[in-house]
């Protein structure tokens, strides 16, 4: 292995997933779904394969995805993308993150990402042989946020990137308009691209509203923003996703994915530009379901004796240990499964500053109730 991926291992979703099967946990550890997504988008893609849809799509993505993600920028964000030459089509937003930050940073160039991040990004920019500058969301009035004036001060001459995830896993911070005006003036003054992760822009709660970065004024021309099917529509397995952004990023990120992968299923494309166009009442109300199983696992952790900070988007919790007397997440998170059998994650991993996330762990709600209550019902034998 060369030496600038000697750090990473076995990701720690790998990791807490094999743990939880071993052991026969209830695994709240990895963000997945315990329900399939809407039947008649199921049913797209078998019939996708069923008519013959098997042999590589065009590179930048099928015509009718490309436009059906257009549609969904303008209807929904006021947004207009060009879907020939603005919208592209990669393998889940993790490709498109990469494929971004692998055309627009190279060595000697840094990247800005807020921890804890998503373990991918860090991955990705020593992929890239650039640096990442972490600013840390520190909790404060029950929600993670950064302060601005650490954001200015991890700009460098070298900073090239600042990757911005909202709603943000594992926090649950759905960024302000104020947090990403602070972003956009950082970017217009240093002159830096956004790449955002934007893959749970539907799954927010109470009434907290996802604003794309681009939809701020002057950063449209300066943002190539992310997204994908798997969270919005439950088939995180699908992996199929989007950016858009104005064109000479398009061309920069196709350079890129054409020898990573070249092109991205076919029958899951057809299936999300359905989804994109006739699914999205099944979205609001898996969106309502979730803020539910949100407070019932709050509530259940409160109850179980953790400090938990309930998210304004996503479908994590990240779980204060202290209070029962842990100080340590990755060994709480590594003998849960043996002590309560439940799976979660500790979220020191995705933090540069382990300090600030070390009494940490990350438990997800995208569960039915009842696998809710069971995990409750085990954590609150820990105290
Ligand atoms: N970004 C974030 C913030 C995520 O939580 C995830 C996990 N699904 C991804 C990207 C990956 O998305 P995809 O499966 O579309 O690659
Ligand atoms: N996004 C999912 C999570 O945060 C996991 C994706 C993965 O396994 N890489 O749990």
């Amino acid at each position: 292995l060369v030496p600038r991926m000697r750090s990473f291992g076995e990701t720690i979703f790998a990791e807490m997933s094999a743990r939880a099967a071993a052991t026969g946990s209830i695994n709240l550890g990895q963000g997945f779904p315990d329900t399939d997504g809407p039947p008649a988008m199921l049913a797209t893609a078998i019939e996708a394969i069923r008519s013959g849809g098997n042999q590589y799509p065009p590179g930048p993505g099928l015509p009718e995805l490309r436009e059906a993600v257009a549609a969904q920028r303008r209807e929904r964000y006021g947004l207009e993308y060009d879907p020939a030459e603005e919208v592209f089509v990669t393998v889940g937003a993790t490709e498109g993150v990469a494929a971004a930050v692998l055309a627009l940073a190279g060595p000697g160039d840094e990247v800005i990402v807020f921890e804890p991040y998503y373990d991918s990004y860090a991955a990705t920019i020593a992929l890239a042989g650039a640096e990442r500058r972490p600013v840390t969301l520190r909790p404060d009035g029950g929600r993670f946020t950064f302060d601005p004036a650490e954001l200015r001060a991890a700009v460098t001459p070298r900073t090239k990137l600042i990757l911005v995830n909202s709603p943000h896993n594992p926090a649950g911070t759905v960024f302000t308009r104020g947090e990403l005006r602070a972003i956009a003036d950082v970017c217009a003054e240093h002159d830096l691209t956004a790449v955002t992760d934007e893959v749970y822009e539907y799954l927010t709660f109470d009434g907290a509203e996802h604003i794309p970065l681009a939809t701020l004024e002057g950063m449209r021309e300066r943002t190539v923003t992310v997204s994908s099917v798997g969270k919005t529509f439950s088939v995180t397995g699908w992996k199929t996703g989007w950016v858009t952004a104005p064109a000479p990023y398009v061309r920069a990120v196709r350079t890129v994915k054409q020898f990573l992968t070249y092109a991205t299923g076919g029958p899951w494309q057809r299936a999300a530009a359905y989804g994109l166009r006739n699914e999205l009442a099944w979205v609001e109300e898996l969106r309502a379901s979730l803020q539910a199983k949100r407070d019932r696992l709050v509530g259940g952790l409160e109850a179980a004796g953790f400090t938990a900070y309930r998210p304004q988007g996503t479908y994590f919790v990240q779980a204060d240990i202290r209070p029962l007397g842990f100080t340590d997440g990755i060994e709480l998170a590594r003998a849960l499964p043996e002590k309560a059998g439940v799976v979660a994650i500790p979220t020191q991993v995705f933090y540069d500053n382990a300090e600030a996330g070390a009494h940490f762990v990350r438990f997800a709600f995208c569960k039915r109730d009842e696998v809710i209550d069971d995990a409750v019902e085990r954590l609150r034998g820990l105290a």
